[in-house]
């Protein structure tokens, strides 16, 4: 297994990061996750879009050249020969001596890629299960910084629970999924939490907002309750790795009878088709 590392592609285990990365001692760092079909890069536009965003919120700069990145991933894709998967890639930063406040003068960010095979989860097919976790995370989540504790005890709590995903939920309402973005389906409309603070805008979301007009399913970007949850004709979470998943099963307690319904089938038909596309290039 190779990596990208500040310019360099390398094998993975001579990559030497420094004690003093702002990444490994504040969490002082953004990363992107692509899906990787066939070979091939899942919509990585939207997801230097995404990573240029949270850099620019974070003051971390300059920023990588996507041309670069996507170069480099290619190299890393053939070299290691990587069909259906994901390519990770991090930004943080820089090395400097520890103290809260920017480094002044700034240090260059350090920027790591890599890219490696995942299987298809089998949770996409069958239907995935959930558990409801309270959402402790700060208020920029649409910063996908590396700061993901509120996500990891979250998602930790769910395989505990022998779940798939954990549901987050604020003041009664349900906000995203620890590494996922969440949808429920009532009496033909659409609903999920607008792209706010509160949650990280995901390329799937985006990608199955722009489904939804086209399949013809009215969908309102608006926070829902725990209630409207448990009283949903239809739940489906979306992330790059998990694509449109069903969500059967909340706490243990079916949703809807516990079978996948009409509307998420047809998202997800459609969603196959991108993915279709891309991989048939
Ligand atoms: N929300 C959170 C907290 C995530 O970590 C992720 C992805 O890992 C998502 C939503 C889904 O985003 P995307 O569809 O871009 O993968």
């Amino acid at each position: 297994m190779h990596a990208y590392w500040n310019g360099e592609i390398l094998p993975l285990d001579a990559v030497r990061v420094s004690p003093l990365d702002r990444g490994f001692v504040f969490g002082d760092g953004v990363y992107e996750v692509i899906r990787l079909y066939g070979g091939r890069l899942f919509y990585a536009d939207r997801h230097w879009a995404r990573l240029a965003r949270s850099l620019q919120a974070l003051s971390i700069a300059p920023a990588p050249d996507p041309a670069a990145l996507e170069d480099a991933l290619r190299q890393l894709i053939a070299k290691d020969g990587v069909e259906d998967g994901i390519a990770y890639v991090q930004v943080t930063r820089g090395a400097a001596p520890r103290t809260h406040a920017f480094p002044a003068p700034p240090v260059a960010p350090s920027v790591l890629a890599y890219v490696q095979p995942i299987p298809r989860p089998a949770s996409i097919d069958r239907g995935g299960r959930a558990v409801l976790y309270p959402d402790l995370r700060w208020q920029r989540v649409d910063i996908k910084s590396v700061n993901l504790l509120g996500n990891v005890l979250a998602k930790q709590h769910a395989v505990e629970a022998g779940a798939d995903e954990a549901i987050l939920h604020r003041d009664g309402l349900i906000t995203e999924g620890s590494s996922s973005n969440v949808f429920i389906v009532k009496k033909g409309i659409a609903f999920t939490h607008p792209a706010t603070n509160a949650i990280l805008n995901g390329i799937t979301r985006q990608l199955v907002l722009e489904l939804m007009g086209e399949l013809g399913l009215p969908v309102v970007e608006r926070p829902f309750s725990i209630e409207a949850l448990w009283e949903a004709d239809e739940v489906f979470i979306t992330s790059t790795i998990n694509e449109v998943t069903p969500i059967v099963a909340v706490d243990g307690i079916p949703i809807a009878g516990g079978k996948i319904g009409p509307w998420t089938a047809a998202v997800r038909a459609a969603f196959s088709d991108l993915v279709e596309r891309v991989r048939i290039g």
